[in-house]
């Protein structure tokens, strides 16, 4: 039996989780949610990422970027390689594709804001 916190709400459950022959069995969660999360938690752990990248322009030297859907969590260090390794030349606004389908994760990397169109 293994406890994880789940994240899905500022409750913080504190799950006992256990897998026998296969089975997931989720205990001291307050909702189906909780049950859900353990399970994907388990099987499959997604993550977000939000970060920065390089621009050329010295007035906006690092632009705000998020991954546009969940992402493995075990790739996390792989896709902050490929941002870590992006140098913007172009004025992007808010949403749009900085890197489309990043490491084929089915993600793309886009833009959260707005400051290289208006500065
Ligand atoms: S189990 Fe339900 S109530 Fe508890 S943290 Fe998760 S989502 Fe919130």
């Amino acid at each position: 039996m293994e406890t994880i916190v789940c994240i899905e709400c500022p409750n913080g459950c504190e799950l006992e989780v256990e897998k026998v022959n296969g089975e997931i069995t989720v205990r001291k969660n307050r909702c189906k949610r909780g049950v859900d999360f353990a399970k994907a938690e388990l099987l499959n752990p997604k993550r977000t990422i939000s970060s920065t990248v390089k621009t050329v322009f010295p007035n906006v030297p690092v632009l705000p970027v998020r991954v546009s859907a969940e992402i493995p969590k075990a790739r996390i260090f792989d896709v902050m390689k490929e941002i870590n390794n992006v140098c913007l030349d172009k004025r992007i606004g808010k949403g749009e594709i900085i890197i489309q389908d990043v490491l084929g994760l089915g993600a793309d990397i886009i833009a959260t804001s707005n400051i290289l169109k208006t500065l």
